[in-house]
């Protein structure tokens, strides 16, 4: 079966002549609703305007310059909702191609909070020996009134998960580049620990 969105095939194929700059393939994970897609067009600098001509796309691509050397993320929106209890092709698929994987919840919903332990948990089986980054993220920090997770337990969960941790918000471009600079350090602390 193939994608039904518009995910190029070359950035799926992660074999040893993939070109280098479809190495850093980020894959988006998080119950629906809790911002991915927001976070995808802030980080690829898309505005609300251009939303109805993008419809449909799921790959967002960007070079960022992070301490002076230059990194391309191919950011992945592709994650979708389990249905009836059954592990999709899809789903299966996202947390193959994954370079890296941004585990998202909300911080007005509890339950998404609690999805992400579950994504952890499926990633770890998913790809058990690799040390793959992982960032969680606590988007909707503008919310203030309507948190209903703490600062704290977000922080309290990545030591947990053993993972970085950063409260975004999408809405007001607040924290997006430093999460994906952070995406991009962690990339280069692997690479670089696999070179030496
Ligand atoms: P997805 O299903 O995870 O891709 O979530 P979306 O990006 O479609 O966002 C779901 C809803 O939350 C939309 O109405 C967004 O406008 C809203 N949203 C996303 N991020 C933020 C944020 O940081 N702050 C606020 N206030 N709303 C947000």
């Amino acid at each position: 079966p193939g994608l039904s969105v518009a995910v190029p095939q070359r950035c799926l194929s992660a074999g040893p002549d993939a070109p280098s700059c479809w190495e850093h393939r980020v894959v988006l994970l998080g119950d629906p609703g809790v911002g991915k897609t927001s976070l995808a067009n802030a980080f690829a600098g898309i505005q609300e305007r251009d939303l109805l001509e993008q419809h449909g796309e799921a790959a967002y691509e960007r070079t960022l310059l992070v301490d002076g050397e230059e990194t391309t993320l191919l950011v992945l929106d592709t994650w979708e909702p389990e249905r009836r209890g059954e592990e999709s092709w899809r789903r299966s698929q996202c947390l193959q191609v994954g370079n890296a994987y941004v585990i998202v919840y909300s911080i007005t919903d509890r339950s998404s909070f609690e999805s992400a332990s579950e994504l952890r948990i499926h990633l770890r089986r998913a790809r058990q020996a690799e040390d793959i980054p992982i960032i969680l993220v606590g988007n909707k920090s503008d919310l203030v009134r309507c948190r209903e997770v703490s600062i704290e337990e977000g922080r309290a969960c990545a030591v947990v998960f053993d993972c970085k941790f950063i409260e975004t918000s999408a809405a007001l471009q607040h924290n997006v580049d430093e999460l994906f600079e952070g995406v991009v350090r962690q990339l280069r602390l692997r690479r670089e620990g696999k070179e030496s």
